[in-house]
């Protein structure tokens, strides 16, 4: 019987696995698929990396490191830039590298499905899994959901909570020198070097990127679930190449799928026997899709409740209040951020940006 199972070597699950070793016997299932991720750390994210007395090994790292984020409205053409310290990252090494600290007594299955669980009294649960193309089972006393957006384990366990609003996300990588644009003056970004988040509500209520990585750039955007993501994605590359960029030939393509909380009732973070953690439990900004820092902060305080071999609720509940009033306070800016004629007026005020206060 292990005590603990984890669904996700996600940041969260990678974390908590890490955190709760050597306390109580875990499993952790992972179905090991690439992420598809802007591979951004916040400000937030390098935060609970400090906390957790961690350094970024130099392979995580990839060029350039941007300090500034270029807002950039489609409808109205204008381009602002604001001051944000991220750290630019490859989001594949990230995740080995989370799941490679993870001591050996931590019990990890790479290339497993976690499918559904049943109570076997009230103290544990059955969980079936798929491993080598076979159903197995585990006993075991607390099921915990890092599976990310679309959670099996919240769809399971809190169908009848109300859902995060559901994105598919779709990034094309392309060589630099194949994209940039004939007068890359016109727009005054700097494609080469800047973070570009990307707002035209003809395409998404949400926003589009550019992410210079090394001698490449990802181009990805999110879509809300259900529509047509193709066809609205090349109109979306149409409209950039009226700015003289060219998406033509993508060198890799990849898609995923976001959760978006909107409404505070839509973060569910468990209840006594299953618990949820990281974008499954909702937590993830709605304002920017920044999730990564939410991960490692919701896996850090459900590990410190952790305490005579069970969880405490009402514990994680608290811990995690600040984040959940973060979250909240996003979610009452969307209304303007996201209104056209609103964010217009923010960015011809210049308000809080670098091209006017320098
Ligand atoms: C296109 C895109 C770009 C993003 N860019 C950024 C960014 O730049 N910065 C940022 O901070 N955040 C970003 N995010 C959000 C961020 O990636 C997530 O919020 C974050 O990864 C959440 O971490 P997690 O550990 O909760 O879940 P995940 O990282 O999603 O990990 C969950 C893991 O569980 C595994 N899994 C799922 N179901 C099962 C199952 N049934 N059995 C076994 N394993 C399972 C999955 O394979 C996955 O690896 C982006 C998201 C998307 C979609």
């Amino acid at each position: 019987m292990y005590d603990v199972a984890i669904v996700g070597a996600g940041p969260a699950g990678a974390t908590l696995a890490r955190l709760l070793s050597r306390r109580c016997r875990v499993l952790l299932l992972h179905r090991q698929r690439k992420k598809c991720c802007g591979g951004i750390l916040s400000p937030e994210s390098q935060k609970m990396l400090a906390k957790f007395d961690l350094a970024l090994p130099r392979e995580v790292l990839v060029n350039p490191q941007p300090f500034a984020v270029a807002v950039w409205d489609l409808q109205s053409q204008l381009v602002r830039h604001y001051a944000r310290q991220y750290v630019n990252i490859d989001r594949e090494i990230f995740d080995h590298w989370l799941v490679s600290l993870i001591p050996s007594d931590v019990d990890v299955r790479m290339g497993t499905v976690y499918r559904y669980s049943q109570y076997s009294d009230k103290n544990s649960l059955e969980i079936f899994f798929t491993e080598n193309n076979e159903i197995r089972s585990e006993q075991v006393r607390f099921l915990v959901g890092a599976d990310g957006s679309f959670s099996t384990v919240r769809r399971e366990f809190f169908a009848n909570r109300p859902n995060p609003k559901r994105y598919t996300a779709l990034q094309e990588w392309f060589e630099l020198q194949t994209v940039l644009p004939e007068n890359s003056t016109q727009t005054g970004i700097d494609f080469q070097n800047d973070y570009v988040g990307i707002f035209d509500s003809e395409i998404t209520d949400f926003y589009a990127w550019m992410i210079p990585k090394n001698e490449q750039i990802i181009l990805g955007g999110t879509i809300p679930f259900g529509n047509k993501t193709r066809e609205i994605f090349e109109r979306f590359k149409a409209k950039l190449r009226n700015a003289g960029l060219r998406f033509d030939f993508p060198v890799h393509r990849e898609a995923g799928f976001l959760f978006r909380p909107l409404n505070p009732f839509s973060v569910c973070l468990g209840s006594d026997r299953v618990f949820l953690i990281g974008e499954a439990a909702g937590l993830i900004s709605p304002s920017s899709a920044e999730g990564i820092s939410s991960a490692l902060t919701s896996a850090y305080h459900l590990a410190q409740t952790f305490d005579s071999q069970k969880f405490n609720l009402a514990a994680y509940r608290k811990n995690l209040r600040l984040l959940r009033w973060q979250l909240l306070l996003k979610m009452v800016k969307i209304p303007v951020m996201f209104y056209p004629w609103f964010r217009k007026q923010i960015m011809l005020s210049g308000l809080t940006a670098l091209d006017h206060s320098l």
